[in-house]
């Protein structure tokens, strides 16, 4: 059999539309020769109605559809599959222009009738934390705005979902990847309408970071990853803690809140006997003194076994937790949820879908092996 040059090389991607703004859309419309009002409708499509092909766009003219559709693609993303749990959790799994693969996640309240969608920001994450699977994957690549964005854009689209929240709290240190996470906050909010105050970016605790975004002063919430109430345990888990130490972290929380008066969320992991005993409780209620943040319990979600380097943790016993809870709420005041899970039918912790992922494509020229999740 002979080989055409199409069947060696995929299909060269058109540049995106999805991550370029109003005025950016206006100016490219411009250049092909129609009015700018054309790109604002495009805008429109493209960000509030989400769609993913041009043919569905009809205000716009079908030469111009045509022409856009000749020279541009809408979105980054490719869907590699997508799971749906019995609680109405999607997980997402995409593949990047690269062939780099990452996940999102879409997680329905029941209570208030709304969805929200966790984003990835790099692929992998140079951090390392202990308890987490995407750290063991190290740091691939920081993801672009348009990466970023089409998440969003992408899963809005296929879920028919109404999502009210983003959280920036799926694969990578979107701090670390910092220039373009900043750019996809801003996109989502002028161009995809998402609210500022319906924005969440969780952070494992880069200062500097903290700081530049505090001059942003955007009215997002920031989510620290603290973990632990002392550097001791800290820095068994967290390698960042290390350079930034919480007497370097605590003050830049500070700043931060003197700079935009949002009220913090503290993340803590509930691992049994590391972090989780009264007396990291009492500390951690003194470390919180003055500083205007609610706390979230996360109970440990055990991550996969064949991942290396596996810590042997165990998640904290739901009295355990409670007691936690109680001595940090009523002793010291912070109001304290504990995280309901997720999605525990489809595939557990964060990072886990695309690790698994990565596991099979190894090992994909063997016939016999199938992907270990369902395309639905
Ligand atoms: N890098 C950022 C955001 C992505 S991680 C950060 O660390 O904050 C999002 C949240 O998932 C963090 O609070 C992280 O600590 C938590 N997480 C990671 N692995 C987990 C696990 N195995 N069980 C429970 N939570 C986990
Ligand atoms: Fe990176 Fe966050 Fe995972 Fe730590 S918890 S390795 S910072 S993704």
């Amino acid at each position: 059999m002979t080989m055409t040059t199409t069947e060696l090389t995929p299909p060269p991607h058109k540049p995106a539309l999805i991550g370029k703004t109003m005025d950016e859309l206006k100016a490219l419309v411009k250049e092909m020769g129609h009015p700018a009002f054309r790109g604002e409708q495009l805008h429109q499509w493209l960000y509030v109605h989400c769609k993913r092909d041009f043919a569905e766009m009809n205000n716009l003219s079908k030469s111009f559809r045509t022409e856009l559709a000749e020279r541009y693609q809408v979105g980054v993303l490719e869907l590699v599959s997508r799971q749906v749990s019995k609680d109405g959790t999607r997980k997402y799994l995409f593949k990047l222009p690269d062939g780099e693969v990452i996940e999102s996640v879409l997680m329905h309240y029941e209570d208030r009738n709304s969805y929200a969608i966790c984003l990835s920001s790099q692929v992998g994450c140079a951090m390392n934390c202990s308890f987490c699977a995407t750290g063991k994957l190290g740091l691939t690549r920081h993801m672009t705005s348009a990466e970023i964005v089409d998440q969003y854009v992408f899963v809005q689209h296929d879920s028919g979902a109404e999502i009210r929240n983003v959280v920036f709290m799926g694969q990578g240190e979107p701090l670390h990847n910092y220039d373009e996470t900043v750019k996809a906050i801003r996109i989502l909010n002028n161009s995809a309408e998402v609210g500022m105050r319906r924005m969440t970016v969780s952070t494992s605790g880069l200062v500097d970071a903290i700081d530049r975004l505090g001059t942003e002063i955007f009215p997002i919430t920031l989510a620290l990853s603290l973990h632990a109430p002392d550097n001791e345990t800290r820095d068994k888990i967290m390698p960042l803690n290390r350079k930034y130490p919480l007497e370097k972290l605590i003050p830049a929380l500070h700043r931060y809140l003197d700079h935009t008066g949002r009220r913090l969320t503290m993340e803590y992991i509930m691992i049994d006997g590391l972090n989780d005993t009264p007396q990291h409780a009492h500390r951690l209620g003194r470390l919180l003194h003055g500083l205007k943040a609610n706390v979230n319990l996360i109970p440990y979600n055990p991550i996969s076994k064949d991942l290396p380097n596996l810590p042997d943790y165990k998640r904290s016993r739901r009295e355990v937790i409670d007691l936690f809870q109680r001595i940090v709420q009523e002793q010291y005041f912070k109001k304290v949820t504990v995280r309901v899970e997720r999605g525990s039918d489809i595939d557990a912790a964060c990072g886990q879908l695309a690790n698994r992922y990565n596991q099979a494509k190894e090992t994909v020229e063997q016939p016999a092996v199938n992907l270990p999740f369902a395309l639905v």
